[in-house]
C-alpha cells in the first residue's frame, strides 16, 4: 500500500482524533516491510509481536482518555547494536548472530517508556566499523533513491528505512560520521549529540571515547522530538553528563537573524566534489539573506583527522572486541583446545574489515609502537578540539559538507579500505573533539540527495536544531523523500 510521509505530530493527531488506532496503524508498517524490505534490506530483525503489543497499549490508552507522549504509537527502527531485552541484537556480525540480549539499552527503556512502536533492528556495517553498510553479515542496505547504490554506513538501515517509508523515525549511533553519512546518502535527517548528551548503556561498544547515539527521521522537528525523548544524564552511563535538558523542540522556529555561522575552508577544497561544496555554499548564502552572519574561518589540522581517527578507533575497537572469545557469549567455533576455539571463532565469525581493524589496533597499542602511533594521535585528537574552540570563540555554529560526494555503487569501493575511510573526513573530527552535528539534506547532485552538516559548541544541540530548521525551510528539501522509488510504492 502507498503511504504519506507522516510527521511525528501528524500520526499524533491521527492517533488522538481517533482517526486511526495505533494497531492498524503499525500493521500498515508490517505490510510495507514485507513488501520493500527484501529490496531495501534496511531490517535485519522484525519484531511484529512486538511492535503489535506496543501498538495496543497505546490503544488502550487512549480508550482510557490518557494524554500520548507525541512518540506513542510512532513505529520506529533501532539500529542492531542498541540491546533491545529478548529481541536479537546482532551488530551486523555472524558472532552475535544468535545474541538475545537479557536487558534493554537505555535508550530503548526510554522509548517503551513513552509507549513508542519499536518494528525492529536496523541494517548496519559490522560493529559499526564501515561508511557504506557493504560491511554487514547480513548483506548491505540498498538505498531508496537507487538501489544499485550504497545508503552509507554504518547505520545504514535506520536511514534507508525512513527514507523508504518504512518508519518514521530511528536511531543510530555515530563514532565517525555513521548516523551523518547514511543520512546524508539517503536525504534525510539525522543528528549525532554531543558525547555525553545521550546514554551509551546498552550500545555494544566500537570505540568508546566516540560512539555516540542519535537519531534519523525526515525532518528537524522530528529529530528534536527524538532527541527530547532520548537525552539525558543516566546512571548506568558514567559518561553520560549530568547537563540539564532543554526542550528541544521549543527553540525550532527563532530563526538565525544574528548568528554567527562559520565556513571552514579545509572542508570545501580538494577531496570534496565542487557540487557538493556548491550545494552547501548555496544553503550557507540562504542562511544570510535570513539575517545569518556567515564567514570563512579555519580549522587548521583538520588534514591529520582522518589519520588520526584510524588509529584510535581501532585501537578502542581492539580492547573493546577481545570479550568475543567464544568463551562467555556469542558464537562459537569448536576446536582441539582453548586456544584453536578462540582462532578458529574470531578468524570465521568476524568480517574481514573488523580484523583489520583488530589487528591495527593491537599493533599500534603494542609496545614499541603505541608512543609513535597511539600517543601521537591522541595529540592530534587535542589539537582538533583546540582549533574548534577557537573557532567557537567567533562563530555559533559551523557548517560543512557531510560526505565528499553522494552515494556511490554498491561494490565501487569495497576492494579499496583507504578510499572507503575517506568518506569520512567531514565527519570525523566532529567526533574526535566530541561536540554536536546535525546533517539535513540540502538539494540533490545527479539526482541523489546532497547533504549540509551544522556543527555545534558542546551541549548546543538547540542552537543547531534552531539553524537546521530555519534552512530545511527555505532549502525546500523537506518531504522530498517522497520522490524516492522504494517510498513511491
Ligand atoms: N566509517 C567510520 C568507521 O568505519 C565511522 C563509523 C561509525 O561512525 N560507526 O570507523
Amino acid at each position: 500500500m502507498t503511504m504519506p510521509y507522516y510527521s511525528i505530530g501528524e500520526i499524533h493527531t491521527l492517533l488522538v482524533s481517533r482517526e486511526t488506532s495505533a494497531e492498524a496503524l503499525c500493521r500498515d508498517y508490517l505490510e510495507r516491510i514485507e513488501k520493500i524490505n527484501p529490496e531495501i534490506n534496511a531490517y535485519i530483525t522484525t519484531d511484529p509481536d512486538g511492535a503489535l503489543n506496543a501498538a495496543r497499549a497505546v490503544d488502550r490508552l487512549l480508550a482510557a482518555g490518557e494524554d500520548l507522549h507525541p512518540l506513542a504509537g510512532v513505529p520506529a527502527i533501532i539500529k542492531d547494536n542498541i540491546c533491545t531485552r529478548m529481541l536479537r541484537t546482532t551488530c551486523g556480525s555472524r558472532i552475535l548472530g544468535q545474541f538475545v540480549p537479557p536487558y534493554s539499552a537505555t535508550v530503548v527503556e526510554r522509548v517503551n517508556a513513552v509507549h513508542g512502536v519499536i518494528l525492529g533492528k536496523g541494517n548496519m556495517d559490522e560493529f559499526g566499523m564501515g561508511s557504506s553498510n557493504e560491511n554487514s553479515a547480513f548483506g548491505p542496505a540498498r538505498n531508496p533513491w537507487d538501489p544499485t547504490r550504497v545508503t552509507g554506513g554504518s547505520s545504514g538501515g535506520p536511514a534507508a528505512a525512513v527514507a523508504a517509508n518504512i518508519a518514521v523515525w530511528g536511531l543510530g549511533s555515530d563514532t565517525g560520521g555513521s548516523i551523518r553519512t547514511p543520512a546524508s546518502f539517503c536525504g534525510v535527517v539525522g543528528m549525532k549529540p554531543t558525547y555525553g548528551r545521550v546514554s551509551r548503556y546498552g550500545l555494544v561498544a566500537y570505540a568508546s571515547s566516540l560512539d555516540q547515539i542519535g537519531p534519523f527521521a525526515a525532518s528537524v522537528e522530528d529529530v528534536a522530538i527524538a532527541m527530547n525523548c532520548i537525552s539525558g544524564y543516566d546512571p548506568a552511563d558514567s559518561t553520560s553528563a549530568r547537563t540539564s535538558v532543554p526542550d528541544f523542540c521549543a527553540g525550532l522556529k527563532k530563526g538565525v537573524r544574528g548568528l554567527k555561522i562559520g565556513l571552514p575552508r579545509e572542508y570545501f577544497g580538494e577531496g570534496i566534489r565542487p557540487e557538493v561544496s556548491a550545494a552547501v555554499m548555496a544553503a550557507a548564502a540562504k542562511l544570510s539573506d535570513q539575517g545569518a552572519e556567515c564567514t570563512e574561518i579555519s580549522l587548521p589540522h583538520t588534514e591529520y583527522a582522518l589519520a588520526a581517527y584510524y588509529i584510535i578507533a581501532p585501537a578502542e575497537a581492539s580492547s573493546n572486541l577481545a570479550r568475543y572469545d567464544g568463551v562467555s557469549y556469542g558464537s562459537r567455533i569448536d576446536g582441539d583446545d582453548i586456544i584453536a576455539m578462540s582462532c578458529k571463532t574470531r578468524s570465521r565469525l568476524f568480517g574481514m574489515e573488523v580484523q583489520r581493524r583488530i589487528m591495527l589496533g593491537t599493533y599500534v597499542l603494542s609496545s614499541g609502537y603505541y608512543d609513535a602511533y597511539y600517543l601521537r594521535a591522541l595529540k592530534i585528537r587535542r589539537l582538533i578540539k583546540g582549533d574548534f574552540d577557537r573557532a567557537f570563540a567567533s562563530v555559533d555554529a559551523i557548517i560543512a559538507p557531510v560526505v565528499p560526494d553522494v552515494a556511490f555503487r554498491i561494490g565501487e569501493k569495497t576492494d579499496d579500505p583507504l578510499t572507503m575511510y575517506m568518506t569520512d573526513v567531514c565527519t570525523i573530527p566532529v567526533n574526535m573533539a566530541g561536540l554536536p552535528s546535525l546533517a539535513i539534506p540540502c538539494g540533490l547532485v545527479d539526482g541523489l540527495p546532497v547533504g549540509l552538516q551544522i556543527i555545534g559548541r558542546p551541549m548546543a544541540e538547540a542552537e543547531i536544531l534552531q539553524i537546521g530548521h530555519c534552512a530545511e525551510q527555505i532549502i525546500g528539501f523537506a518531504g522530498i523523500a517522497n520522490k524516492t522509488k522504494a517510498g513511491a510504492l
